[in-house]
């Protein structure tokens, strides 16, 4: 295929998911696939993941978490966790997904369409660790876990997970984090439940820090092959980049190569003067990002018709055009426009 396009190759995310698990264990890994796999096509990433042996899928929503139960099958569990409405946990229930719990409310709700549909809810409950971004502040975690042993005894739910999501932005409040979520789980055992698995760590501390992964990983970025910002390289994580955003070169004038990639499709229009691209070993400054086109300095022997990896395997990666602006890998990834389309290699 040519034209602009997202090539995604399978094969390479098969090797970055055997580097993490490889890495992580004996902790097991959750692979995150919220926002369409980091824009890689949810799909496609579920269904050969699968086929490489993940067991537990970190979908977000329960739309992504029915579409993850379609391409698995029953074989593996599947963790959503928005909180949302009645039907939708029905929905959820229904599909066996697990469901994490972030506040008093939904823990009732879930239990009250446990017992409409008879079935009985996997709740993973959330321990707010400072990060303030949904979960059940420790001040409220006993009686959490006292109307929790309630509900499981009636046999609405059942706690198999305690789990947090940290900042991984230092060590220190990490740490600080880590003592919150251990009181948690060790509070969550003396009200009787026996924990399955207790989940904090996502790509950095999961790879950084062996006392953060516990039984389960939930790991997104380094699967993908997008490094931390500032963190340490893909060569030395052991991964490499699966989405690759490949653009035409549709004219070449005055030095300049015009690439037929542009705001439109998802490249921030920021990147202009502050980032370049690659093509072999010349970088490429990239002059201006106009809607659908973009202006970079031309290589030897660019000509209409040539290809340039905008980000991906032989060019820059996500995180690097990431850093020219302040953010991260994962949002250059998920910026690229639902129309473009992705072609898979290595299936
Ligand atoms: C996105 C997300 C992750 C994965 O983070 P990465 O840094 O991409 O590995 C893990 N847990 C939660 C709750 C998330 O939202």
């Amino acid at each position: 295929m040519t034209g602009l396009r997202l090539e995604v190759d399978l094969g390479v995310l098969a090797a970055n998911i055997a580097a993490v698990r490889a890495r992580v264990a004996p902790a097991e890994m959750m692979l995150i696939v919220k926002d369409d796999a980091y824009g890689h096509g949810l799909e496609a990433v579920v269904s050969r993941a699968s086929a490489e042996g993940v067991r537990w899928f970190g979908a977000f929503d329960v739309h992504d978490a029915l579409v993850t139960r379609g391409v698995v099958g029953e074989g593996a569990r599947i963790f959503s966790w928005l909180t949302v409405g009645r039907e939708e946990i029905a929905a959820a229930l229904d599909a066996h997904v697990d469901l994490g719990v972030g506040d008093a409310g939904f823990l009732e709700d879930i239990a009250s369409v446990a017992r409409t549909v008879g079935a009985v809810a996997r709740v993973h409950l959330k321990i707010d660790t400072g990060l303030h971004r949904n979960g059940i502040r420790p001040e409220q975690w006993p009686s959490v876990l006292e109307r929790s042993v309630e509900l499981q005894a009636e046999g609405a739910i059942r706690v198999v997970g305690v789990w947090s999501h940290i900042a991984e932005a230092s060590d220190e409040t990490d740490d600080e984090a880590r003592a919150v979520f251990e009181e948690a789980v060790s509070a969550a055992e003396r009200a009787g439940f026996a924990i399955e698995v207790r989940h904090l760590a996502a790509s950095a501390a999961s790879f950084a820090r062996a006392q953060f992964r516990y039984d389960l990983v939930r790991v997104g970025a380094f699967c993908y092959g997008v490094r931390s910002a500032h963190g340490e390289s893909e060569t030395a994580l052991g991964v490499r980049p699966v989405g690759s955003l490949i653009a035409p070169v549709t004219r070449v004038d005055d030095a300049r190569a015009v690439i037929g990639v542009g705001s439109l499709h998802g490249l921030p229009s920021s990147l202009a003067r502050r980032a370049s691209l690659r093509h072999a070993t010349d970088a490429l400054p990239i002059d201006r990002i106009d809607e659908a086109h973009s202006t970079v300095t031309a290589w030897a022997g660019s000509a209409a018709g040539e290809e340039i990896v905008v980000f991906g395997a032989g060019g820059r990666s996500a995180t690097d055009l990431a850093e020219a602006i302040g953010t991260v890998g994962e949002e250059i990834l998920v910026r690229v426009s639902p129309l473009i389309p992705r072609t898979y290699l290595g299936g």
